[in-house]
């Protein structure tokens, strides 16, 4: 899997790049900048270099998270959420509204998406 998405990118698999995936795929939603850096074997700086890196490759994306934390997923199993604003219900979307969004002149590499409503039952009551 990870060595498909490096082909894909046209981005050689090192030891360091490949420890970041790993250390990602283990954390999953709380990949954040700072929890990477506490796993990681290498210096802070080579941490930023290669998630730069990789994002730049289209192997991660950045998400916002509810509480105001970037954190970094694997592109392909990234995933966005819609939050109800009156009971905080967390519901995950089905697709990536960006997969069918064409945007003439310019290629997404990255996209974030914060979405909030109100769910079936608070609509309700
Ligand atoms: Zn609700
Ligand atoms: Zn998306």
């Amino acid at each position: 899997m990870i060595d498909k998405m490096f082909k894909n990118s046209n981005l050689k698999i090192t030891k360091q790049r490949k420890e970041i995936i790993d250390i990602i795929l283990e954390l999953k939603n709380s990949a954040t900048i700072s929890n990477i850096i506490k796993k990681a074997s290498m210096n802070k700086s080579t941490v930023y270099r290669i998630i730069d890196i990789l994002v730049k490759n289209n192997i991660l994306v950045k998400q916002i998270n509810y509480d105001n934390n970037d954190y970094y997923v694997i592109n392909e199993y990234h995933k966005h959420y819609i939050k109800c604003i009156k009971c905080n219900k967390i519901k995950e979307l089905d697709n990536c509204p960006f997969d069918s969004i064409n945007i003439s002149g310019f290629e997404v590499i990255n996209h974030s998406l914060k979405i909030e409503g109100i769910c079936e039952e608070c609509k309700e009551s």
